[in-house]
């Protein structure tokens, strides 16, 4: 039989390997910001044109290449970083495999500017999908320009493939975030579609994350310094009062190379152990420098995980120091506090944004005592989320007076449709129908058998389908606010909460002004909690970032889906039996009772043969 096995011609590997580098426009930002920073431009602007989907510049003032390099520079393997395989085991580079450039000119069209400090004169080269189109002779600053036009024009497929523009630009932003709180030293700017998002002047750490993520981030910053044989750290964490719903706001840098580790990240949670409100997420912009010999990061080019040699001992250090620093700063367990409302905002009020919120702590209060003084706590506690519970059946009302004849049209698999559901009816005065089951289902009788309900996942249905109808016949109601509330955004989390404004609107939000860094809220959803406003709009913010689900985006959808999702009563939370009656009521008056808004199954039924079948 003839030979069949061919080399691939060069273009062809360089697409396949190109792949693996290149997943998306936010990939090709990464590689030419860090060339940038590799190269010791102390000034980088960063240009993208429909989320990178039709340009993605990068301009550096860096020490820029020779004519023969900039050729050599889109070759696969061709590095001016490692010269053995030594090197690897000392990078103080972000590049080292040199397959960025080979892989980006590739899949796309790509013009290179560069020209080193001494020369009088630069080199341009324009390259298509691997085929050198031109090379010139030019005038140009010192320094490098790479501009990435079409990326994937030559792997539709792969065009097709990439997300949405709000998508796509939420991976730029936070690579380039990445990289510029790696680097507070040099100075970045980015400008999206012909505006600028990011002014970044050199500065120190603190002014980088202000200027990043907004004046009144500031406030909220504890520093952590330490330095020990093994590990040095410097950075801040975010007091505990500020932590967010989402994971946005967590950043480790290793020797300046962002990274991911949940192994870390479990050594700051637990040092925020007993700090934090459930569902939220401490803030953390640390800097680990190590030895670069301890680390492995001979991986996968685009991830961004790293093998140390002793986690062990960093995991220790980086608690005990995160620790020491809430400690501090005086940040008690909020657990042991009078229960005080303003701990459950996020933001203050307006009108009191000059004072720092004030911590009380109770000195008196033991753990292991018997709990008499906390009892009294807790009981607070409780009646205050119960009436909170309440009125998020407000907007149902209209509906109740309707439930018991829908209800009865309710029909499960065997059941026989002319009786009740439930066999309460009369009786429900002295005996209760329902029972919860660990805080978490309601168990109900039917005729065949038995019902268990989701409580968390039941009330998300019913909230989600009286949002909607709230939002598309614009009869929402809302309700003043004595006091304004001012709340503070990242300039891209308003830009997408400006998208949703109107939405929010028929959901019965009123805002009186959307500033540069912060929205003012005048009337919020009567059964919205203002306590509540800010958790909700950062848990859509991250929704639509997600866009979940990609396709068949509607807003209205997901801000229904999103509100639901943070208003429905958690799993944990113990009800009355009026409650759990009017949650399994007002679940069976829905449309679509059987599964949650994201479509997970909201009950599920054991008829009695099920149960007699487990006693024979
Ligand atoms: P790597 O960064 O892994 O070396 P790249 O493909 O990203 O591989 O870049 C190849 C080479 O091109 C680099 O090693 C560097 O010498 C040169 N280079 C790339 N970008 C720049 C830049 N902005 N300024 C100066 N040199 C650059
Ligand atoms: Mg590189």
């Amino acid at each position: 039989m003839a030979d069949i096995i061919q080399l691939l011609p060069d273009h062809v590997a360089n697409q396949i390997a190109a792949g693996e580098v290149v997943q998306r426009p936010a990939s090709v930002v990464k590689e030419l910001l860090e060339n940038a920073i590799d190269a010791d431009a102390t000034l980088i602007k960063l240009i993208v044109k429909d989320a990178g989907k039709t340009l993605i510049q990068v301009i550096d003032n860096g020490k820029g290449m020779s004519a023969t390099d900039a050729r050599l520079s889109f070759e696969r393997h061709a590095t001016s970083k490692i010269r053995s395989a030594e090197d690897l085991f000392s990078l103080h580079t972000k590049g080292f495999r040199g397959e960025a450039l080979a892989s980006i000119a590739a899949i796309a069209h790509v013009e290179l500017k560069t020209k080193q400090e001494q020369d009088e004169l630069g080199t341009q080269i324009t390259i298509e999908g691997s085929d050198v189109v031109s090379q010139d002779i030019v005038v140009t600053p010192k320094g490098t320009s790479i501009s990435v036009k079409h990326l994937f024009f030559n792997i539709p497929a792969r065009r097709n493939f990439l997300k949405s523009n709000t998508v796509e630009m939420r991976h730029i932003i936070d690579e380039f975030h990445r990289v510029a709180l790696a680097h507070p030293t040099i100075s970045f700017a980015m400008y999206h579609n012909g505006s600028e998002m990011f002014n970044l002047p050199e500065s120190n750490y603190r002014q980088r994350v202000v200027n990043i993520f907004g004046n009144k981030t500031n406030e909220k910053l504890v520093p952590v310094e330490e330095t020990t044989d093994v590990l040095k750290i410097s950075g801040f964490v975010g007091k505990p009062q500020f932590a967010k719903r989402t994971k946005a706001e967590q950043f480790f840098f290793v020797n300046n190379r962002f990274i991911k580790s949940a192994y870390l990240n479990h050594a700051i949670n637990s040092a925020f152990d007993g700090l934090m409100k459930d569902g939220s997420h401490p803030t953390y912009f640390l800097n680990l420098t190590v030895d670069p010999k301890s680390i492995d990061i001979n991986i996968h080019p685009t991830k961004t995980e790293i093998k140390f040699d002793d986690e062990h001992t960093l995991y220790a250090i980086l608690r005990s120091s995160v620790k020491h620093s809430l400690g501090q700063f005086n940040i008690a367990p909020v657990l042991d506090f009078e229960y005080d409302t303003n701990l459950d905002t996020p933001y203050d009020y307006k009108d009191k944004t000059a004072s720092t919120p004030t911590i009380e702590v109770d000195r008196n209060y033991n753990p292991f005592a018997d709990h008499n003084v906390s009892g009294k706590q807790t009981t607070a506690f409780k009646k205050q989320t119960l009436n909170n519970w309440d009125s998020i059946y407000v907007g149902l009302e209209s509906k109740s007076t309707r439930e018991e004849q829908d209800f009865s049209e309710v029909e499960f698999e065997s059941e026989e449709k002319t009786e009740s559901l439930f066999k309460n009816d009369s009786a429900s005065e002295a005996t209760y129908s329902t029972y919860q089951l660990h805080n978490k289902y309601i168990v109900s009788t039917i005729k065949s058998g038995m019902l268990l309900i989701d409580q968390h996942r039941a009330h998300q249905r019913i909230l989600y389908e009286n949002l909607l109808k709230s939002m598309t016949i614009k009869e929402a109601v809302s309700q003043q606010l004595l006091f304004p509330l001012e709340l503070h955004f990242t300039p891209t989390e308003l830009t997408i909460l400006k998208q949703l404004k109107e939405d929010l609107e028929a959901t019965g939000f009123i805002f009186s002004n959307f500033n540069k860094e912060s929205i003012d809220i005048i009337g919020v959803p009567v059964n919205v909690p203002d306590s509540e406003v800010s958790i909700i709009l950062e848990q859509l913010i991250s929704d639509v970032e997600q866009e979940v689900p990609d396709s068949n985006f509607s807003a209205t959808d997901l801000l229904a889906k999103s509100m639901a999702k943070s208003l429905a009563i958690k799993t944990g939370q113990s009800l009355t039996n009026s409650e759990q009656e009017h949650l399994v009521n007002s679940l069976f008056a829905c449309k679509e009772p059987n599964v949650s808004p994201t479509n997970r199954t909201t009950f599920v039924t054991i008829d009695v043969e099920e149960l007699d079948k487990k006693f024979m």
